[in-house]
């Protein structure tokens, strides 16, 4: 669980860098009613050798999140762009030197009852310090939960739409309660689809296996880097097909992946250990790349990251 946070960091809000404690909204705001809002997530990590904090693929997330703002019909004004820069600057003005959160938050901001949305829309973006979100070092223990995915035609689950997470919330407090540090979620046809707040991959016989952005999903970027690394570094086969349940018992290896919980691997599901019940090589090695390629350590993927203090080092390797 993170700490709550400061009242005085600077959040971008109404066009203005304001102090967060001046960031509100009305108690009759129609998203905090009706849930109708849309949120993205970003990484960015301080690396105290080289001085420097990284953003995770700002722009690749603010492209998702302006182009999911479109199923609600919410405009964002400013470019793909301009947001990463927001969120640099808003670094610099917290001088953060630490690793962050970034929530971008667009949402229907009329304040009345009635549930049917008008174009009075409102974004936010918000940057906070943040740790790691589950702690995974000796890996997880996730159970599959009795709640399903929600279906792509009642709230589409590949927009991180805010009423969308009272899924994600059911979810995880069935899960915790139960034991688990996370819940893996079944679709509505009985399929894998991913947990709460990420996604899942599964290594069987050296082949690497995710569910695809058909069985009701979100599209993780992370998910996406972690394929890119499979393929590139290990050179490993990647399939994106439905998974069935039982394919978790008997696999070599089970990862989530997720901007909060970055890869973190698992060694228990549903009380039955995952091979040996300690964490594999693949996502041991997966875990190592990931970490080294967001902290600019890797030549090949240093397009993934913007540099905030230092954006005149273009592409050059640490
Ligand atoms: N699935 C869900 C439901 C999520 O909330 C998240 C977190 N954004 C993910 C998957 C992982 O997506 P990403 O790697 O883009 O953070």
């Amino acid at each position: 669980m993170q700490a709550e946070v400061n009242e005085n960091i600077v959040v971008f809000f109404g066009n203005q860098y304001v102090p967060l404690a001046e960031a509100r909204v009305s108690i009759l705001t129609h998203a905090l009613n009706y849930g109708t809002g849309v949120f993205d997530g970003v990484r960015g990590y301080w690396d105290e050798k080289q001085h420097e904090l990284f953003l995770v693929r700002p722009e690749d997330h603010f492209v998702r999140w302006k182009t999911n703002c479109g199923i609600l019909r919410l405009d964002v004004p400013l470019t793909a762009a301009e947001l990463s820069e927001v969120t640099a600057e808003l670094i610099r003005r917290n001088r953060f030197r630490t690793n962050v959160y970034v929530r971008p938050l667009a949402y229907k901001a009329a304040q009345r009852i009635g549930v049917i949305p008008d174009d009075r829309d409102a974004f936010a973006v918000m940057v906070v310090p943040f740790g790691d979100y589950l702690d995974s070092r000796e890996g997880l223990h996730a159970g599959v939960v009795s709640w399903r995915r929600l279906e792509d035609n009642a709230i589409p689950g590949r927009a991180k739409i805010c009423g969308a997470y009272v899924n994600s919330a059911l979810a995880s407090d069935e899960a915790r309660r139960n034991g688990f540090d996370e819940a893996i979620f079944l679709n509505e046809s009985g399929h894998v689809a991913e947990g709460a707040t990420c996604n899942i991959f599964l290594v069987k016989n050296g082949k690497l296996v995710t569910p695809p952005g058909t069985e009701n999903i979100l599209e993780g970027i992370t998910r996406d880097c972690v394929m890119e690394l499979a393929r590139r570094e290990l050179n490993m086969e990647v399939t994106e097909r439905p998974v069935d349940r039982s394919e978790l018992y008997v696999c070599d290896e089970v990862f989530f992946t997720g901007t909060a919980v970055e890869v973190a691997p698992v060694v228990e599901v549903d009380h039955r250990p995952v091979k040996s019940g300690v964490i594999g090589p693949v996502a041991r090695q997966l875990r190592r790349l990931y970490y080294e390629a967001t902290r600019g350590y890797l030549a090949h993927y240093q397009h993934w990251l913007m540099r905030v203090y230092h954006p005149a080092i273009v592409g050059k390797a640490a």
